[in-house]
């Protein structure tokens, strides 16, 4: 299934279902807490100067780091999640080889796979230094223990989807991961 296929799931999931899940009581209650998190997330990194740093490299190597190979970690779940947040999911590519999710000010979910959220290139972490960098993965594990636990729920009240979300795709036979997040 390409991702364009999982994006128009996703959108008839949401159309069909997203009202019930949302006046579902702990459904709504993990969004809530997902949203404060990504806020929480969201200071830190303009504390920062995250996405001033991400955005100067985007604009000297096209794409900064948001290969497209990596939109194949996205699956249906998470895409709802993202529509739950109100975060609208793209039709069309914008940039030829990189993510499709990549928009002109960056990423354009709300809910990211912990691959795309807890990657942190080694420019940036000599830049910020051992001590932020130690105080922003504190932030980002809130995060993305938030959106796991909206995730589970989710994945409990949709019949047929996978109860637990396949490790982030592989690294090609012989060949180093894409980003390397020691
Ligand atoms: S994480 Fe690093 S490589 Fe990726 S866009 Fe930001 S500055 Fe560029
Ligand atoms: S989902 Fe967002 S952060 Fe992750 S690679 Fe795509 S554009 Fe970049």
């Amino acid at each position: 299934m390409t991702i364009e296929d999982r994006i128009e799931a996703a959108e008839g999931l949401f159309t069909r279902r997203g009202a019930s899940f949302i006046a579902d009581e702990r459904v709504r209650v993990l969004l809530s807490a997902y949203r404060e998190a990504l806020e929480e997330t969201a200071r830190i990194f303009a504390r920062n100067r995250i996405g001033a740093f991400c955005s100067a490299c985007a604009a000297k190597v096209p794409g900064g780091c948001c290969f497209q190979e990596i939109e194949d970690t996205y699956d249906l779940v998470q895409l709802l999640a993202n529509r739950l947040l109100g975060a609208p999911l793209p039709r069309t590519r914008l940039y030829a080889g990189q993510c499709i999710f990549l928009g002109p000010r960056g990423c354009t979910l709300l809910a990211r796979d912990p691959f795309c959220v807890n990657y942190f290139c080694p420019e940036i972490k000599a830049s910020l230094g051992p001590a932020a960098m130690k105080e922003i993965r504190t932030v980002v594990g809130r995060e993305l223990t938030a959106g796991s636990e909206l995730e589970q729920a989710l994945r409990l009240r949709i019949p047929g989807v996978q109860p637990v979300r396949s490790p982030a795709f592989p690294a090609p036979a012989g060949k180093a991961p894409l980003r390397d997040f020691t």
